[in-house]
C-alpha cells in the first residue's frame, strides 16, 4: 500500500465525491483538452446530437473518470459507468446498452481489458447503435438485432496503444491527459482544501503539491493526511512546515518519492554502479515483481528524469545521484 500509489484506492469515492470538480470550468489544467472539448460539446449541443465517442488515456489518477462525467453534465445527459473487466460475457454490455436513455453517456472504464467477444458486440453499437447478438446455443441459437438509442461512448485507459486498432478507430474524439505541472496541481489543492473547510496557506498548498508526482489523486491524498497531521500536531491550519512534517513522517520526500522508488533507485547505484542494469537483475535485487517494476514504479522516476530505459537496461542518470547526495559518475546520463 503506497501513500503515493496513483491508483484508486477503496473508500477513496466518498471523499472523492465531495471535491471533483463537477464543470469543464471547474476543471484544472490540461488547456488542450478542456478547449477542445469545450468546441465539441458546444457543436454537439447546437446540433442537438450526442458528442462523438471520446476516447481519454492517460495514465492513473489523472481525471479520466472525472472528465466523463463532465462531459455528461455539460451535454445534460445521464451517465452509465461500468469497466472492461466487469464486462465479462456479451450478455452484461448486452444489459448496459438496452438500459441506456437517449443520449446518455456510457463511461467504460480499463476499456483495454474488454474481452475479444465483448468488444465485438461493442462495434456495430458504436458505429449503427445496433444491437446484434446471439442468443442461445446449439440448434436453437439465433441472432437478434435491437436498435439503441444514440449515446456516447467514453472509453478511458492508461495507454492508447493498448487498444486494438479496430475499437481505437470508433472513437470520433481522442483525448491524451498529461501529468499536471506545479501551478496546477497547487490549485488543485487549494481548491480541495477550499472545499473541504480545511485553513491553507499557499505555500503549504505549494509543499503539498511538489510532493504529488504531477497527480490530482495523490494531491488530494496527501491532503487528506496533512490536514489529520495538521489536527492533532497543530492549531489545524496547513502552512510549509506542517505539511514538510507530515510529508516526512509519511516518507514522501520532495520530490514525492517514497520508500519503495528510493529503495529502486538506490539499488541501482549501490550495487550496479548506476546501471546499465536489466529489470530481472533489479527485480532480483530489491525483490519486486518485474511488473510492479516496469508498471508501478518506473514511469515517475522515468518522468522525473530520475532514471532512463537504454538498449543495455536501465541506467540512474546525474539527478538520481544528487537527489541521494552523492557524486555522480563521469559519465552518468544527464
Ligand atoms: P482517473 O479516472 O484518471 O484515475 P479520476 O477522474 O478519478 O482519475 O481523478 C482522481 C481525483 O483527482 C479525483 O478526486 C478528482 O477530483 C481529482 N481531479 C482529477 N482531475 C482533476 C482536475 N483537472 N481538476 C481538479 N481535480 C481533479
Amino acid at each position: 500500500d503506497r501513500l503515493i500509489a496513483a491508483e484508486r484506492e477503496p473508500g477513496e469515492g466518498r471523499f472523492d465525491h465531495a471535491i471533483r470538480p463537477k464543470r469543464l470550468v471547474d476543471y484544472i489544467g490540461q488547456p488542450r483538452v478542456r478547449e477542445q472539448l469545450e468546441i465539441f460539446i458546444g457543436a454537439a449541443r447546437k446540433r442537438q446530437e450526442s458528442l462523438d465517442h471520446t476516447l481519454v488515456f492517460g495514465p492513473p489518477g489523472l481525471g479520466k473518470t472525472t472528465l466523463a462525467n463532465i462531459i455528461a453534465a455539460e451535454m445534460g445527459v445521464g451517465l452509465k459507468s461500468t469497466s472492461g473487466p466487469v464486462l465479462e460475457r456479451a450478455g452484461d454490455l448486452a444489459a448496459m446498452l438496452t438500459n441506456l436513455e437517449p443520449g446518455d453517456v456510457l463511461f467504460i472504464d480499463e476499456i483495454h481489458r474488454l474481452s475479444p467477444v465483448v468488444e465485438e458486440i461493442l462495434y456495430p453499437a458504436m458505429e449503427d447503435f445496433q444491437l446484434d447478438i446471439m442468443i442461445g446455443e446449439g440448434p436453437a441459437a439465433r441472432s437478434i438485432k435491437l436498435d439503441l438509442p444514440q449515446f456516447t461512448l467514453v472509453g478511458a485507459t492508461t495507454r492508447a496503444g493498448l487498444l486494438t486498432s479496430p475499437l481505437r478507430d470508433r472513437f470520433g474524439i481522442v483525448q491524451r491527459l498529461e501529468f499536471y505541472n506545479l501551478e496546477e496541481l497547487t490549485e488543485i489543492v487549494e481548491r480541495s482544501a477550499r472545499l473541504l473547510e480545511v485553513e491553507t496557506s499557499h505555500q503549504g498548498g505549494i509543499e503539498i503539491a511538489r510532493r504529488s508526482r504531477g497527480t490530482p489523486r495523490i494531491a488530494n491524498r496527501l491532503l487528506r493526511r496533512v490536514r489529520d497531521y495538521a489536527q492533532i500536531k497543530g492549531s489545524g491550519h496547513i502552512d510549509t512546515a506542517i505539511a514538510d512534517a507530515a510529508l516526512n513522517m509519511l516518507n514522501v520526500d520532495h520530490h514525492g518519492l517514497d520508500h519503495m522508488d528510493r529503495r529502486l533507485l538506490l539499488a541501482m547505484i549501490e550495487k550496479f554502479d548506476g546501471g546499465p542494469v536489466g529489470v530481472d537483475s533489479l527485480s532480483a535485487a530489491i525483490g519486486e515483481e518485474r511488473d510492479t517494476i516496469e508498471d508501478v514504479i518506473e514511469p515517475y522516476l522515468i518522468q522525473q528524469g530520475m532514471m532512463m530505459r537504454t538498449a543495455r537496461g536501465r541506467v540512474v542518470t546525474r539527478q538520481a545521484w544528487q537527489h541521494f547526495q552523492l557524486t555522480p559518475h563521469e559519465d552518468a546520463a544527464d
